[in-house]
């Protein structure tokens, strides 16, 4: 029996829920966005940077009180056959006149609610409601960021399928943590997007085809270890936690080279292009009159040197990120 309880929560701490991006992730990843945006819309996002990026895991949080919030962050697309992520309808209408809305439910929702955010934060635009425009570009960008995430995008979600349990965290997770001084924060300007909902599922092709490499490259690496050098076991409040050690974090950043980077850089480009396209969408208010006081030239001064030194893929370097890390 003990030892029956020992291997179940052993299982239960490796498999722990995806969170996507883990906090730190989604934090620096809503930051990066800001940078990415066009003149006109610089000074409001900049105003706010703080709110959107303490407010990047609010949908996370959010799981612990709504039961209808966890499948929004995923969408385990292989279980609709080995082709799926290229043959899914990319609209609802389409998606659930082909499968009951009930397993589309069950096996995530992440493209199509982000479309659904998508149309509520061009809304929010066209009211110049200064609230909704913050909520839900916060809350937008975190499911674009999900949906970058290919651990989010499969059944084997934490690689417990293929004797991986943990992986996702340790993607999603520790290997930013441990690196993000090493990555190069700068991407591209945000862009237009003609068609979000086509936008969205290449996203989801983007992260699902990075899964046969990122769970091959577990396996080589695990080749260099031994049980007793890949994880490390700790014991809190009774419960035995097994997690990857940072020595074979280390070896497998390596491996993937700039795979979680690029991810990183991908997701921050497309969450200031929805921005962006709701804004223009939304009749492209002028935002600066939406700002309680006017943006001062101490404050834009500011900014252009943020915007500068992410350009430079200083941020790190001059301790302009928000949030610091572990
Ligand atoms: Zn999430």
């Amino acid at each position: 029996m003990r030892k029956i309880l020992f291997t179940l929560s052993l299982i239960l701490a490796c498999s722990a829920m995806s969170m996507g991006w883990g906090f730190y992730g989604h934090k620096v990843i809503q930051q990066l966005s800001v940078y990415a945006l066009p003149k006109d819309m610089q000074a409001f996002y900049h105003r706010h940077m703080k709110y959107l990026v303490d407010a990047a895991v609010r949908p996370d949080e959010r799981r612990n009180t709504d039961s209808a919030e966890a499948v929004r962050h995923f969408i385990d697309v292989d279980y609709f056959g080995p082709n799926a992520v290229n043959e899914m309808p990319e609209s609802w209408a389409a998606a659930s006149a082909k499968y009951p809305v009930d397993t589309l439910t069950k096996y995530g929702l992440v493209p199509w609610h982000v479309v659904v955010m998508q149309q509520r934060l061009t809304r929010a635009f066209q009211q110049k409601s200064v609230d909704s425009i913050l909520f839900y570009s916060a809350d937008l960008g975190h499911y674009i960021q999900d949906a970058h995430v290919p651990l989010h995008t499969t059944l084997n979600y934490d690689g417990q399928l293929t004797d991986q349990h943990g992986l996702h965290s340790l993607w999603e997770s520790k290997l930013p943590e441990q690196n993000l001084p090493g990555y190069s924060l700068k991407h591209k300007q945000a862009q237009y997007l003609a068609n979000p909902e086509h936008a969205i599922w290449e996203v989801v092709r983007g992260s699902h085809k990075e899964l046969p490499n990122l769970l091959a490259l577990e396996k080589q690496v695990t080749k260099q270890f031994t049980d007793q050098t890949k994880f490390v076991v700790t014991e809190r409040n009774g419960r035995t936690r097994k997690n990857y050690s940072d020595a074979f974090a280390k070896a497998y950043q390596e491996a993937l080279g700039p795979m979680v980077e690029q991810r990183m850089q991908a997701a921050a480009h497309m969450t200031a292009s929805f921005w962006f396209t709701c804004w223009v969408d939304g009749g492209r208010p002028n935002l600066k009159n939406l700002l309680a006081t006017p943006y001062t030239k101490a404050q834009a001064k500011q900014f252009k040197q943020e915007r500068k030194a992410w350009k430079k893929g200083q941020l790190q370097k001059k301790d302009l990120l928000l949030t610091k890390g572990r």
